[in-house]
């Protein structure tokens, strides 16, 4: 696909790293131009750190380390928006999946509050095969150390029915659980 820009390289631990993404996510930074058509229609741009555009930019200047620690990959929905706009065929939306899934391997999330909110949340699909509004609140907010965040809409919404103190049981718990084994398994095979 068409010419690739040329950057000064990164070297050893740091090319193997910035490789490892690349085939992760299935797509090659150095195809980007930065045109800015990914963050342009990217709808969440506005509260990131940096613009999708940056943060391929950051992994070509080999700034790795920043785009692990954005925001950013935090804040992405993961709707493919940029992905589909891209000239170049970059594939945004899977390298920000892939981002997230190194700075968790990376431990890099203490101090990031959607990071955490994400943990909480699969953690709770992983249990209960669904969300469980009430424990993801809990876990949050004592992982982000403000326990008594959003409490006053906690009543409101029970007595709506929206949230329950204990999970639903649903059906098919037990292969929601094999689902995240398997997937845990495969990225064991990857590392
Ligand atoms: S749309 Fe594609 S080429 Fe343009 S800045 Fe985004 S990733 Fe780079
Ligand atoms: S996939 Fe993420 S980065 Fe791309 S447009 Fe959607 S929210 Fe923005």
């Amino acid at each position: 696909m068409g010419t690739t820009v040329k950057l000064v390289p990164p070297q050893g631990k740091d090319r193997a790293l910035l490789s490892r993404i690349e085939q992760e996510a299935g797509t090659s930074i150095n195809l980007c131009y930065q045109c800015g058509k990914c963050s342009a229609g990217c709808p969440v741009g506005f509260a990131m750190d940096y613009t999708p555009r940056q943060v391929i930019r950051l992994l070509q200047l080999n700034l790795t380390d920043e785009a692990l620690n954005a925001e950013s990959i935090w804040i992405c929905a993961s709707c493919d928006t940029c992905s589909a706009r891209c000239p170049r065929g970059v594939d945004i939306a899977s390298l920000m999946d892939t981002l997230r899934r190194e700075a968790l391997a990376q431990g890099k999330i203490s101090d990031k509050k959607v990071a955490i909110f994400n943990e909480a949340f699969l953690g709770g699909v992983r249990n209960f095969g669904r969300t469980f509004e009430a424990g993801l609140l809990l876990k949050h907010n004592l992982k982000t150390m403000q326990p008594f965040k959003d409490a006053q809409l906690g009543l409101p919404m029970m007595s709506r029915g929206k949230v329950h103190l204990l999970p639903a049981k649903i059906k098919g718990r037990e292969q929601v659980k094999k689902i995240f084994e398997r997937a845990e398994k495969m990225r064991g095979e990857q590392e």
